[in-house]
């Protein structure tokens, strides 16, 4: 198994893509806990989990709360001893709205949770891994970090743009301590958060026309290529880019 004997905490887990990686991370022999808002999707999960003979935990957690942060890798470690693998995947999403019709409460919603929550989970998860000598961070960004789009918020494109550098600085910053960082740029995936675009047939027909693919990405696509930076077999692997994406930053 490839992550046998590590203990995981996934933010954002409850579903989607948080929740596609905590199962397959599980399965692949990995401690796991999930940290989120959404408390019954989460303990659905977590039940799942272990009654599949894995061992899965669920906290509650917003990712915006330093101290719920601290209060949440603390359990981790009460429960399963350490600290090895931190999937910064909690996020909202983009709306659509230009510069000029953009609310500073928007902005700071937005970059609270997608930006400064990987920032939190990212400096809570250091100390432990330290600890035990490394670990592996994987901080859930978009295609949207790297390309601009106009079918997508300001707001929503500046967190992931600032997830993607703030990578590689905390990549550059803990290398020597064999601390990993690494940041995954997945395209349209279907999930809860793409939901209203794959149901209207203009938007979907629009979604798809930007992506070389032609199709949505499946949560799993995704979840394959976290467990590879989670994994040992990335050992010389920090600060990169791994985009899953159909694509659509190809042209
Ligand atoms: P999703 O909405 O299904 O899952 C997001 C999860 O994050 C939910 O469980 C939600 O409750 C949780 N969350 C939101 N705010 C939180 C907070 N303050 N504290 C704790 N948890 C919180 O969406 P998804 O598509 O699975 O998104 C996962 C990540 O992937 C996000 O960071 C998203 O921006 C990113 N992403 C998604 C797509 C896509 O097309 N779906 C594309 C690129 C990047």
């Amino acid at each position: 198994m490839r992550l046998e004997g590590k203990v995981a905490f996934i933010s954002g887990g409850s579903r989607g893509m948080g929740a596609a990686e905590a199962k397959l991370f599980a399965k692949e022999g990995a401690s796991v806990v999930i940290g989120d808002v959404l408390d019954d999707e989460g303990k659905q999960v977590e039940a799942e989990i272990n009654e599949t003979g894995g061992h899965c935990l669920f906290v509650h957690l917003d990712v915006t709360s330093e101290t719920n942060w601290n209060e949440a890798v603390a359990a981790t470690v009460a429960r399963f001893g350490k600290l090895d693998i931190m999937v910064n995947n909690a996020g909202i999403g983009g709306g659509g709205s230009k510069v000029e019709d953009t609310t500073v409460e928007e902005w700071d919603e937005t970059m609270n949770i997608n930006a400064k929550g990987v920032f939190f989970g990212t400096k809570t998860a250091i100390a432990e891994m330290r600890k035990t000598g490394g670990g592996s961070i994987i901080n859930i960004s978009s295609q949207l970090g790297l390309v601009g789009t106009d079918i997508s918020s300001p707001q929503y494109q500046a967190s992931k743009g600032a997830v993607r550098v703030f990578t590689k600085a905390a990549a550059v910053q803990y290398a020597a301590e064999g601390i990993r960082v690494n940041s995954v740029h997945p395209g349209p995936i279907v999930t809860a958060m793409t939901e209203r675009r794959r149901s209207e047939p203009e938007n979907y027909a629009l979604m798809t026309s930007r992506i070389p693919m032609g199709r949505f990405g499946q949560p799993d696509e995704v979840a394959n290529g976290v467990l590879y930076l989670a994994s040992d077999e990335s050992a010389y692997v920090t600060g990169s880019e791994l985009v899953i994406d159909g694509g659509w930053t190809a042209q």
